[in-house]
This record gives structure tokens, sequence and C-alpha cells, in this order.
């Protein structure tokens, strides 16, 4: 099977009002030459409709989050037929600020990405290890217990963000033998779970990817691009990114 292009998911986490990203789509689409990735930006839910009429053609729109429910009377949650209605075709479940801020487990991020398919939106499902986990050595077990939770009853199409979490956001990145390890793992692992063909799935890489590392990292056999974050706030980075793939 032929190397999927790299997915650059671009997660902004909670940044830009409606009016920066506006902005920052114009200069996306003035900018933007056409690179080695497929884009997806992943914005705050405030920001998706703006951004649906804003984006360069070809780039994807993603929510960060999305309720286990379908509707009804969950004050502040927004539904994944919402976020389909709007336009996107992706959303982050399971990312490390969602467990450890809103205590989410494995079994509310299997709840959330079959929720999401159920709705034709692509679950990217977000597993990693602390650096505690990792200095015990225990990172492989840890993170593929995780992956089947997270998993549970979730169907195949779905893409799996491997981010170790003593690497988002503290400008502390995984080698690129790292990242490779644990993705070749999560590959084994999901060949073991689904019956789709083990290469159909694509693993990002996700903590403090830069410009300047993101090349060697979307290099490695089994990492099928990056999710970023604070690189994903300036469009020359996010130029910079794409140019490099
Ligand atoms: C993330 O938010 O998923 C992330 C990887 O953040 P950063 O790139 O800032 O480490």
């Amino acid at each position: 099977m032929t190397r999927p292009r790299p997915l650059l998911a671009l997660n902004w986490k909670m940044n830009k009002t409606p009016s920066e990203a506006r902005a920052w789509a114009a200069d996306l689409a003035a900018a933007l030459t056409p690179g080695g990735a497929e884009l997806a930006v992943l914005a705050p839910a405030i920001d998706l409709p703006v951004l649906a009429g804003e984006l360069p053609a070809g780039v994807a729109l993603g929510g960060q989050d999305v309720s286990r429910h379908e509707a009804g009377a969950y004050t502040g949650e927004i539904s994944a037929e919402m976020l389909r209605d709007v336009g996107a075709t992706c959303v982050i479940v399971g990312h490390s600020e969602r467990r450890e801020y809103h205590a989410e487990t494995d079994a509310v991020v299997a709840a959330k990405a079959r929720q999401a398919q159920a709705f034709g939106l692509v679950p990217i499902v977000c597993v990693g290890e602390s650096l505690d986990v990792r200095e015990r050595g225990e990172q492989v077990n840890f993170t593929l217990d995780q992956l089947r939770g997270s998993t549970e009853g979730v169907g195949e199409n779905l893409i799996v963000a491997y981010e170790p979490v003593w690497a988002i956001g503290t400008g502390r990145t995984a080698t690129a033998k790292d990242a490779e390890e644990m993705a070749a793992a999560i590959r084994g692992a999901l060949a073991g779970l689904y019956t789709a063909g083990a290469q159909s799935f694509r693993i990002l890489y996700g903590g403090s990817v830069k410009p300047d590392n993101i090349a060697s990292i979307c290099a490695q056999p089994n990492v099928n691009g990056a999710l970023v974050g604070g690189a994903s706030l300036k469009v020359a980075d996010v130029v910079a990114m794409n140019d490099a793939l």
C-alpha cells in the first residue's frame, strides 16, 4: 500500500476568538503553498462556523471534543451532529488535557469516539503516558491499555494520536525513535483489534512538534503525521511545517 500523505492536525486548544480565526484563515489562504501534508484545523467550537467559510479549499475542519450524548439536557456540551452540521469531518477525543482537567476515563473517551462515528466524524483518539510511567519504562503497556480502553466498541475509521503527556506544551519532544517505537506498537495493537490491514490506520505523533522537528518525526515508517498545539497558532509555522513534509 502506498504511504498516505501525512496529516498535519492543528489543535488550537482554547485560543483565538472568531475574529482572530477569520484573520488566521485569510493569512493561511494567502501563504499556503501546495505542500506535502493534508491539513485539519481543530478549533474551538465557536470558531468553526467562521472557519467553514474562510479556510482554503482542501483544509479540513474538526472539533477538539464532542459530547458522548446525542442531544438533550447537557448544558455546555457540543454534539457530534452539531459539529457535522457546521462542516467538521473529524474531532479529537481523549486529549490528555481533557483526561486530566475533566477526569475523562477511557470509557468516556470510547463513548465520545462512538458518538463521533455515528455522525460520520473521524475521531482522533489521543493516548500517551505521563513522565512517571515513562521513567518506570512502562510506556508501551500503559499506552496500549489506554488505546484498548479508548477504542472499546469504536469502528475502524479512526485516527490515533500518540501524545506523551510529558512532551505536550513543554518544549520537550520525544525522539523520532521514541515516536516510531510507540507508533509501531500502536499499529500492531490496532491490527489485533480490527480486521482492516495494519497499514490502513493513520497514527500521528503529538508533543512539541515544530517546523524544525516535524520532518524527522514524520519520516518514521509508522508515523503518518502530527498533532500540533503551540506551533499551530502562527500561520508562518504552519506553512513551514507543511513545506517540510
Ligand atoms: C497538543 O495539544 O495536542 C499538543 C501536542 O500540543 P504542543 O504541540 O503544544 O505540545
